[in-house]
């Protein structure tokens, strides 16, 4: 059996390395983007989702164009190619989708570009290698230092990341173990309710307030009326430019959603985030707009890549009663949820309904008929969580992603409401 775990290590980077740091991940950045590129417009009308074809196309320039060694260089490449091919089947799917753009501040090594040691590590830049020792918290029982500190788990490739001016290392990182009984092996999975009000929450109780969403939106919609009372030819190039302005400012906003979403599953050690299924999501959420759905769909391919890039897989589950389930007791009710609140008409169990959703979607998932590999996990949990398992319609084991104190109210939420 195989066990993979992120461990997101930070660094300490020797002194002048950041500017070297810095430039590597900028010149990552050009290789996926001119990658993107070249194979989103692809060959003869197709895309091109092909490694080697990419490669033979590409590689030369890159290495001419930029000081990065061969094997990261054919990484950029290869995030391209991966992003390009997930799109097809988005297109595939009849589903909306644009060319994949690199923004983040991020590079993937592996083990010819980097050298992974258990308290340091060496990583390849246009300067030659730079050495980084790891800042492990003490507790030998928490991530990362427990997987980083075990000799069983392997590094196996890494992303570089820098964020707030501090430097990450998320390792990738397998166990390969030959005991069958898969008594420490668990699926941890992070919930993520989309809506109106709060653009998305997850199962660990945090929220991301559509607000700033809807003022550009309310915003954008003014502006737009205003122009298109005018009629004039210029006042119609005018709201395409204002269309293009916005359409801009949104994603920004929804890369950040998405790469704060999946920082919270790496930081949970989770290994999928569950979002409801996107196809009927205009029945699930009628106060949607269109350009709601649009921000749903967006948002999910944007995690949907983000995600990988971090061994996450993110997946989608049948809604179904997930606003109306009481997430601690399985009691299910029209009149549980009044609004924004949720009131479990059974055990009493009261929270924010879009956290209470959020928790549900995640466990949405884990119910589903399940391999068996995932059994030994149920012999673990205590009498009291079997018993309300056994409750909750004979479900998978709960091992949703919950706050400390899952009955709690957010402390974001306190402070929102009076
Ligand atoms: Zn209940």
């Amino acid at each position: 059996m195989e066990y993979r775990r992120t461990a997101v290590i930070k660094l300490d980077t020797p002194e002048g390395a950041d500017k070297h740091l810095r430039e590597t991940i900028e010149q990552f950045k050009y290789c996926s983007n001119t990658a993107s590129e070249w194979c989103w417009h692809g060959d003869d009308g197709y895309h091109v989702t092909s490694k080697a074809k990419a490669e033979d196309a590409l590689y030369d320039q890159l290495r001419e164009d930029t000081e990065l060694t061969a094997n990261l260089v054919q990484k950029g490449i290869h995030q391209a190619v991966e992003s390009i091919k997930s799109g097809v089947e988005r297109l595939k799917n009849d589903q909306d989708t644009s060319r994949p753009k690199f923004t983040a501040d991020t590079a993937v090594y592996d083990k010819r570009s980097a050298t992974f040691h258990r308290d340091h590590v060496s990583l390849s830049t246009p300067d030659g290698r730079i050495e980084c020792d790891y800042i492990l918290p003490e507790n030998p029982k928490t991530p990362p230092t427990k997987y980083v500190a075990n000799e069983d788990y392997e590094f196996r490739r890494a992303t570089l990341h820098r964020r707030d001016s501090d430097w990450y290392l998320h390792a990738s990182m397998l166990k390969e173990d030959d005991d069958t009984e898969p008594t420490t092996g668990h699926r941890t999975v992070l919930g993520v309710d989309l809506g109106v009000n709060q653009l998305a929450v997850a199962s660990t109780g945090r929220f991301w307030s559509a607000d700033e969403f809807t003022h550009w939106k309310q915003e954008y919609e003014q502006r737009r009326g205003d122009l298109q009372q005018c009629g004039t030819r210029a006042a119609h190039d005018a709201i395409a430019g204002v269309e293009r302005k916005e359409d801009g400012r949104f994603e920004i906003f929804l890369h950040r959603v998405a790469n704060e979403i999946v920082a919270e599953a790496v930081e949970h050690d989770c290994s999928h985030i569950v979002f409801e299924d996107l196809t009927d999501i205009r029945e699930n959420v009628p106060q949607a707009s269109w350009h709601h759905l649009w921000a749903f769909r967006r948002l999910y391919e944007y995690v949907e890549y983000k995600a990988r890039e971090q061994g996450i897989e993110a997946v989608q589950v049948d809604p179904r009663n997930t606003s109306k389930r009481c997430s601690t007791c399985g009691f299910t009710h029209d009149d549980n949820r009044d609004g924004e609140d949720f009131e479990c008409l059974d055990c009493g169990y009261q929270n924010h309904a879009d956290y209470n959703a959020a928790k549900n979607i995640g466990l949405q998932y884990l119910r589903r008929p399940q391999k068996s590999s995932i059994s030994g996990v149920r012999t673990r949990r205590s009498a009291s969580r079997q018993r309300r398992q056994n409750a909750d319609d004979g479900g998978a084991p709960v091992d949703v992603r919950l706050n400390s104190e899952g009955s709690e109210i957010p402390r974001t939420m306190r402070t929102a409401k009076p």
